[in-house]
């Protein structure tokens, strides 16, 4: 199919729809929540929110040492790598058993998807546990998918992951609209040009530049996403 560029002559439509996964499209964070705390109970602590409000949008290894320095442990390669087997074992467990849609992204998906344009899954998590979230979302929805085990460590709040997305899409990121939930999602689409649809899941994200903060995906279609990208350039 012909890549759309335009709506109606004057609406620029997005060179490709870059999406994060975790609280945007599912409610995983929920189910990270309890695999998080049932993490910090094995390890004889308890996890403080503050630390669990800092892991979201993070990926595995700056999750652990979080995790770790909230409850006092040493941070060891070993220890670490123990408890993110656990972690990976527990989350996948909870991942097969229920992975509830955010509001409004199912259609949201399809409706970009119907329009043509070329998408990315861009998500901190790796690639064995979104391979059964993809189960669940669906993988015909992307035309390529980054993750968290992909980018060299340079994981979100780093430009990377999406950098690489629009890379992979062959696209300029400053043509792109990312979808983002999270703090540290935000600032790593930001910071790779891109301009971002907020939706806030867990925890609020600041106002700031090129960002349009929305209170959910119910109702959104394309030219929505195509005049944040016309109003970014006006
Ligand atoms: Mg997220």
């Amino acid at each position: 199919m012909e890549r759309p560029s335009a709506l109606d002559g004057h609406t620029r439509l997005p060179a490709a729809v870059l999406w994060d996964m975790d609280g945007t499209l599912v409610d995983s964070e929920k189910l990270w929540d309890i695999a998080l705390h049932d993490l910090a109970a094995h390890l004889g602590g308890t996890l403080s929110s503050a630390a669990r409000k800092a892991m979201i949008g993070a990926n595995m290894s700056a999750t652990l040492v979080l995790l770790f320095a909230d409850l006092g442990l040493p941070a060891e390669p070993d220890a670490l790598a123990r408890a993110g087997d656990w972690l990976r074992q527990r989350t996948a467990e909870l991942f097969r058993g229920q992975l509830p849609w955010r509001p409004g992204a199912e259609r949201a998906l399809r409706a970009v998807r119907a329009a043509g344009l070329p998408t990315a899954l861009v998500t901190s998590t790796e690639r064995a546990l979104t391979e059964i979230a993809l189960d669940r979302i669906g993988r015909e929805f992307f035309d390529v998918t980054v993750c968290g085990d992909e980018v060299d460590g340079r994981n979100k709040p780093h430009p990377e992951p999406y950098l690489r997305a629009a890379r992979l899409l062959g696209v300029r990121p400053d043509d792109c609209v990312a979808v983002e939930d999270s703090p540290t999602g935000t600032q790593a689409a930001v910071a790779a040009g891109a301009t971002v649809l907020v939706v806030p899941c867990e925890v609020d994200v600041p106002p700031g530049e090129r960002r349009v903060i929305r209170e959910s995906l119910v109702g959104l279609d394309v030219a929505e996403l195509g005049r944040l990208l016309t109003a970014e350039a006006a």
